[in-house]
């Protein structure tokens, strides 16, 4: 019997990637869908707020799902310990934000081509399509990923193949290149006829969600590095990045102020051995102290959350300041917020 070629897909959840796992099994071809976990999709990090151990219930989750929605096997790829490393010193560099899509890119298809290899695939393919987003898919960026990520020659986009050098897969026959696509730009006009035509629904928005491209987490990841330097930042204060509103006091002190229930809580359990305040007679917020805060920055923290719990408009506030067994109690009035946006990040 004939053995059935098989392909290894790159897929995100979003509909490029589905279109693309659709377009190589109407070839014929099996496909195994691979998707990475770098931790830093807001699903990922909110688990990671409310506690890790539902980690392994929201992985086994999202490959049911994935393997559902696309029809194909799919394995999650758990790349989120050695992604901080990446993250700190992307050789390409950063897009408009926090966010190394090229070096991102590289290393999740270098690991694609170890498992082609391991599985006896033919080739790796994306979804990506050519000038869709200005960082990785315009034809530059392309070139140095399968450059650097060895697949030269082994990385098939079929969304947009015809507008691309031929593969060796399309060389060897082993693909039809007449039933791969031309698509290219940012419209989604095109991706939505061929969603229709292969009977995909779900689908309407692009897949979005990984954080590194949020201006906000991209603001307060940059103030790390620009007051403290890249080598404090670990996995455990990448969370804490997307948590609260942060301010940065004269003195190098950090203060964020958890939004609602769950940050308050995910400070108040994962932070504990640092500063925090609470106010002790009206509901508020928790708020986190990093650094080395003298009398007065503690202080200027204690009105910092009494500005955001309800009794703002009270002329003084208690505030409980707490660490490791130590607590203080102090009267404060909430910070003015001329002040306020001073230290705001
Ligand atoms: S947006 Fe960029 S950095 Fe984030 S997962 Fe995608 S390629 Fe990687």
């Amino acid at each position: 019997m004939e053995k059935r070629l098989k392909a290894i897909g790159l897929v995100s959840g979003g509909l490029d990637s589905a279109l693309a796992v659709a377009v190589v099994k109407r070839l014929g071809i099996e496909v195994l869908g691979l998707n990475y976990f770098n931790g830093f999709s807001a699903g990922a990090i909110r688990i990671e707020m409310l506690g890790k151990e539902d980690m392994g219930a929201f992985l086994d989750q999202r490959t049911l799902d994935l393997s559902r929605s696309l029809g194909v096997p799919v394995e999650i790829v758990d790349i989120s310990e050695e992604y901080i490393g990446l993250l700190l010193e992307p050789k390409h560099g950063y897009g408009a934000n926090v966010n190394p899509c090229i070096d991102c890119r590289i290393y999740m298809l270098k690991k694609a081509r170890e498992r082609m290899e391991a599985e006896g695939a033919s080739f790796v393919f994306t979804g990506e399509v050519l000038g869709q987003r200005p960082m990785s898919q315009h034809r530059g960026a392309m070139n140095t990923v399968i450059r650097e990520s060895g697949l030269d020659g082994y990385l098939l986009r079929p969304l947009s193949a015809k507008l691309l050098p031929k593969t060796v897969p399309e060389e060897e026959g082993l693909v039809d290149r007449e039933k791969l696509l031309d698509i290219q730009g940012r419209s989604r006009r095109r991706q939505m006829a061929l969603a229709e035509e292969l009977g995909l629904t779900g689908y309407s928005q692009p897949a979005g969600g990984c954080i590194l491209t949020d201006e906000n987490y991209a603001r307060k990841f940059k103030d790390v590095l620009d007051h403290e330097g890249a080598r404090v930042i670990s996995r455990r204060l990448a969370v804490l990045l997307s948590a609260g509103r942060h301010f940065r006091l004269p003195g190098a002190v950090k203060i964020i102020v958890g939004r609602h229930q769950m940050e308050n809580h995910y400070i108040e359990r994962d932070w504990a051995g640092e500063w925090l305040a609470d106010p002790i007679d009206s509901p508020g917020p928790t708020t986190l102290i990093l650094g080395d805060p003298t009398d007065d920055d503690l202080l200027t923290a204690a009105a910092i959350t009494a500005r955001f719990s309800d009794a703002k408009r009270e002329s003084s506030v208690r505030i409980s300041l707490k660490r490791a067994g130590e607590e203080r109690i102090v009267d404060v009035a909430p910070v003015p917020d001329d002040e306020l946006d001073r230290y705001r990040v």
